[in-house]
């Protein structure tokens, strides 16, 4: 199917006391409808960053100074701001991490979904739009649905609150559902069930979805494909599948040495190998690859030359010079040493 989104060459900017710092250096990703994609990566890897490109919420000091967005062939990037905020209302919708931040304190749950889906569909009366809200909450999986629709967002709990964000998101079955960190502040059982509501949601509405995240055991769970991201631009690309059982990039190795496997004893084991160093200063980027600091396998080459986004096998693209060397390369092979 043709794509849903396409992101070319995105460049956002942030001024700064030292000048710009370009906190989205090129990236290009696709989604197709019904199709689930995980971004992943470190914070300050610019994946929040290219999904606030995509919603047109990057506000002063920062700028989209290159690129294109498309959704459904539209460029997004020459919309007014009138525009933007109609496509937000109806084709895109954004779930974030913290509810509380989303939801309006100060009106209930149910007035937050009736005026969602009144601004979609003016005509639709008050009645027929509450009653939608009841329908959209039971959905959801929130119980006794006809009392939360008048309670306020403080008397939900967290897991309650993200799910009632979430039958706000899908209200008027966006074309595509953008999820920053839905479940990073949830506790494990509750994840899994946000996870499942986001799965039914694209199951139901067919809606392209971007999930982004710092964890890739949400991405094995959810997405069908993946694009990992390391100092604001794209290092690899691939079929969640394809990812997991061959993945081609140092960095993405290092990743998954941090996932918890089975073979990982004790669940409650913060020591799983991760990889050393720290996420570089986006202000002064290093030379060349940008991960050569913290890569056990970096040469010369790494010091000066950036390695382009190029195919390692058939739909995977990986952006390292030795990216045939880790054919079959494990991450503690890779990372053990170090
Ligand atoms: Fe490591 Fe070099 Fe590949 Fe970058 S290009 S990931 S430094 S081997
Ligand atoms: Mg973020």
């Amino acid at each position: 199917a043709e794509p849903l989104l396409e992101i070319r060459d995105l460049v956002v900017e942030f001024a700064g006391d030292e000048g710009a710092v370009r906190a989205v250096d090129g990236v290009a990703y696709s989604v197709r409808p019904g199709e689930i994609l995980g971004v992943v990566g470190e914070s300050g890897s610019g994946k929040s960053v290219t999904a606030m490109s995509v919603l047109g919420l990057i506000r002063r000091p920062g700028r989209i100074v290159g690129g294109e967005i498309r959704l459904r062939g539209r460029d997004l990037l020459g919309l007014t701001h009138r525009q933007m905020r109609e496509i937000r209302g109806n084709q895109v919708a954004m779930i974030f991490q913290d509810p509380m931040t989303a939801l309006n304190p100060v009106m209930t749950v149910g007035a937050q979904i009736i005026e969602a889906l009144r601004l979609h569909d003016r005509k639709m009366s008050r009645a027929a739009a509450r009653e939608r809200a009841v329908e959209l909450l039971t959905s959801v999986g929130v119980p006794q649905p006809e009392v939360r629709v008048g309670q306020y967002p403080h008397e939900f709990s967290g897991g309650m609150r993200q799910r009632a964000m979430i039958a706000i998101a899908i209200a008027n079955r966006p074309q595509l559902l953008i999820a920053d960190e839905p479940t990073t502040a949830l506790d494990v059982t509750v994840q899994a069930q946000v996870l499942d509501l986001l799965r039914d949601a694209r199951d139901t509405t067919g809606a392209a979805t971007v999930i982004i995240t710092h964890d890739l055991g949400v991405v094995a769970e959810l997405a069908d494909s993946v694009v990992v991201m390391y100092a604001g631009r794209v290092v690899e690309q691939a079929a969640v599948s394809e990812l997991f059982a061959a993945p081609r990039h140092p960095y993405t190795l290092g990743l998954l040495a941090g996932v918890p496997t089975s073979e990982d004893e004790d669940e409650d084991d913060d020591d799983l190998a991760s990889i050393p160093g720290t996420p570089p200063d986006m202000a002064h980027p290093p030379a060349g690859c940008a991960f050569h600091p913290r890569c056990p396998i970096a040469r010369d080459r790494c010091r000066t030359e950036r390695p382009p986004l190029a195919q390692a096998a058939p739909g995977h693209r990986s952006a390292c010079h030795y990216a045939d060397e880790l054919v079959g390369a494990t991450a503690r092979d890779l990372f053990a040493t170090v």
